[in-house]
């Protein structure tokens, strides 16, 4: 099939420079808790270029969205902001990939796995690639404080919530396995050390 080359309009690039800016802005205080403590932005920086790079994924609405995907999880970002800034679609779309605060660690965990196959085909896809630059983080550049066997643990736990998600985007769930392989080694070999 012939590789036809996507045109981009100006009102698009706006659109994804400014969900840029406003995830830059809402983050701009926050840290990964990695020891190198990088800046929190980097992540969904990440998670859309895999969008962009691994999963082909050329729809500006998820691009945002993945850029968008931890502003009402983790900082004072507001659905009426994002509704205002960025219209329903991608409000809709950064909800769905929004843990319920109010649920405990536990029932967050569990709330996904559940939820995972009910999503809409976008929100897969940014569930997909932040799930495979969480993994990449947890085995090359993890939480300071955790054990390896809670690292373990987030692996294994990430393998029932992209269960959910298959039949979505060969091209992310290709990479997320062999992630999954490569960090699974590392922590197998690191807990043989101790
Ligand atoms: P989280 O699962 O919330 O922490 C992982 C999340 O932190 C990721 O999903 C990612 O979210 C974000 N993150 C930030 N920096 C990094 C990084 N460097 N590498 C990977 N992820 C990063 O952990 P919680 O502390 O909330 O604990 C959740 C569960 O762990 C609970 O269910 C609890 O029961 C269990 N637990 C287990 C322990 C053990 O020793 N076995 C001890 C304590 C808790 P995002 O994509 O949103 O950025
Ligand atoms: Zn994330």
């Amino acid at each position: 099939m012939m590789n036809l080359k996507k045109i981009f309009s100006s009102d698009e690039i706006g659109s994804l420079l400014d969900a840029l800016q406003f995830a830059t802005v809402k983050h701009r205080h926050q840290r990964r808790k990695n020891s190198d403590a990088v800046p929190y932005i980097n992540h969904p920086i990440e998670v859309a270029t895999t969008l962009w790079k691994i999963g082909g994924i050329r729809e500006i609405t998820t691009l945002m969205a993945a850029l968008l995907h931890d502003t009402l999880e983790d900082t004072d970002a507001t659905e009426q902001e994002i509704l205002e800034k960025f219209g329903k679609e991608i409000l809709y779309l950064v909800q769905e990939v929004t843990d319920d605060k109010n649920l405990s660690k536990q029932q967050r965990k569990l709330k996904q796995i559940e939820t995972a196959p009910n999503k809409s085909i976008a929100a897969k896809q940014i569930k997909l690639a932040d799930k495979i630059c969480n993994i990449h983080d947890i085995a090359y550049s993890p939480p300071c404080d955790w054990s390896l066997e809670r690292r373990q643990e987030y692996l294994d736990w990430t393998i029932k919530v992209i269960a959910g998600l298959r039949g979505t985007n060969s091209a992310l769930e290709i990479h997320y396995d062999t992630i999954l392989s490569q960090a699974q080694t590392t922590i197998a070999q690191l807990n043989a050390e101790v």
